[in-house]
């Protein structure tokens, strides 16, 4: 298990909700797979995580709605 760089905490796998404000648009990914610090509660992503969000928030920026709100487990299956 991996230490929290900031820390050196234990991080603890947990499903937490990412959100990202691009110039008023909002994009919300609910369940994604984090590893989260016990002790701080800085929340980081696996790099497999990490692609997924971008590709998701680029995809979704294309739609320009003011507000998205999706299930990253969907999204990845889709
Ligand atoms: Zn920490």
């Amino acid at each position: 298990m991996d230490a929290c760089y900031l820390c050196k905490g234990i991080l603890s796998e947990k499903q937490t909700t990412y959100m990202v404000d691009l110039d008023g648009q909002v994009i919300i990914i609910k369940n994604v797979p984090s590893l989260v610090c016990t002790q701080c509660g800085d929340t980081t992503y696996s790099t497999d995580v990490v692609k997924q969000l971008e590709r998701i928030v680029k995809q979704l920026r294309k739609e320009a709605t003011e507000l998205s709100i999706v299930n990253y487990a969907k999204v990845i299956a889709a």
